[in-house]
């Protein structure tokens, strides 16, 4: 990276936020293990308390014994969704909803599940991105013992309705947790108010470093260890903790905490610029919820645009964006969360997701959204038709018939 360089992924993840880095040399310096009973051990113990008193301000939760410390958010949601039937007891059984949209950290372990004898129901989305509240209710059985909802997605940037999900959770004894990697440090966060008993977060997704993680866990009685070892975090996740990366997460959850205000407006400001290329390029569509989304993220279909080769064309300008979950992109799979949607295989293949983070100027974006103009049409010239029409709303390219007759 050059400092004309322009980096628009902030949702695969974030630089390190300039506290975070100039606090690195004393974090490192930290160096006792907070088991230890003498002083630098109490240190470092001291320095971890410290971090989850702000993680859980960044999160609202009441008490800071309610964050445990992980290595990052898909240990978190492993942690979560393996732990409720740790606790229950595998091969009892038992049911768990989840949306189509939930990243890998979520429908993995759910998928693990399964092989355990516990039944999974997958909710679809609507062409939206969004799940619908009565839709997860609906599917809801005697026998089940967790639902699972992210709180934002992380390629459309979808909101999910998880409060209106979770309030109706409250008289149930379904447990709820929450996939909160893309919201927290992004939106208003309080986990009182969702009424969840488990919420995911990840560091370095708001400006921490990699390897450090949280989940949120309201009553540790409803969730057993899936990784057995020492003691360390009330026996929830064996290992030394990561200390310095704690820490760093602590730092940046204070400073994203403090800073929501500011970072949203100018991030909703810079996402209005990328969402006005809809208007600026033919044949391109927003994908997911205009309104009902992260202030950050902008998922744009550009038809006949090869999502990779618009994103090679943006990178050798320095303009780095992203072309599906950064777990995903190598791979030559059309998005999953995009195909959830009824998107066709065409239409996913040629959606790039752009994501500001707080050091984002309107500048660059301005900028950046001028050199995808220029960017696509130059793919185009290469891969699109000779005359590009307008396509109504039900055009096949962009939507998938099989999705759409339900079959
Ligand atoms: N959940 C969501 C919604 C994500 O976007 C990601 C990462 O992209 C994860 C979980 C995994 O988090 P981590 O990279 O910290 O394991």
């Amino acid at each position: 990276m050059t400092s004309a360089d322009i980096y628009l992924d902030h949702n695969a993840t974030s630089p390190v936020l300039a506290c975070v880095r100039d606090a690195l040399p004393s974090l490192l310096g930290t160096y006792g293990n907070p088991s230890a009973p003498y002083g630098l051990g109490q240190s470092a113990r001291r320095a971890v308390s410290a971090a989850r008193e702000s993680v859980a301000f960044l999160i609202g939760a009441s008490s800071a014994e309610q964050v445990v410390f992980t290595s990052g958010g898909t240990e978190s949601s492993n942690l979560a969704i393996k732990g409720v039937f740790a606790r229950l007891g595998f091969g009892v059984g038992g049911h768990v909803v989840i949306s189509s949209v939930e990243h890998p950290a979520v429908a993995g372990p759910a998928g693990w599940l399964e092989g355990q004898g516990v039944s999974v129901t997958v909710v679809p989305v609507g062409r939206d991105g969004r799940v619908r509240a009565a839709d997860v209710l609906s599917a809801i059985r005697e026998d089940t013992r967790l639902v699972s909802v992210m709180h934002a997605n992380n390629e459309t940037g979808a909101v999910q309705p998880v409060e209106e999900i979770g309030a109706a959770l409250r008289d149930r004894d379904v447990l709820f947790h929450v996939d909160g990697v893309q919201a927290a440090g992004k939106l208003p966060v309080s986990v009182e108010s969702l009424g969840c008993d488990l919420y995911s977060v990840s560091g370095h997704k708001f400006g921490g470093v990699k390897g450090a993680g949280a989940l949120y866990v309201r009553d540790r009685k409803r969730i057993g260890w899936v990784q057995q070892g020492g003691h360390q975090e009330w026996g929830l996740r064996a290992g030394t903790e990561n200390v310095p990366g704690i820490c760093a997460m602590g730092l940046a959850a204070r400073a994203a905490a403090e800073n929501l205000a500011a970072n949203v407006r100018i991030q909703r400001a810079c996402r209005d610029v990328f969402d006005s290329l809809t208007h600026r390029v033919p044949m391109a569509r927003l994908n997911g919820h205009p309104e009902q989304r992260l202030p950050n993220t902008t998922n744009l279909c550009f038809l006949y645009a090869d999502a990779m080769s618009v994103c090679m064309a943006l990178s050798v300008q320095g303009i780095f964006i992203g072309t599906g979950s950064a777990c995903a992109s190598h791979r030559k799979e059309p998005s999953r969360v995009l195909r959830a949607m009824g998107l066709s295989d065409m239409a996913a293949y040629c959606s790039v997701r752009i994501s500001t983070g707080p050091g984002t100027t309107i500048e660059q974006a301005k900028s950046a959204a001028e050199m995808t103009v220029q960017a696509v049409e130059r793919v185009r010239l290469v891969t699109a038709p000779e005359a590009i029409g307008e396509c109504g709303d039900d055009c096949p390219c962009f939507v998938d018939a099989a999705a759409d007759s339900g079959s």
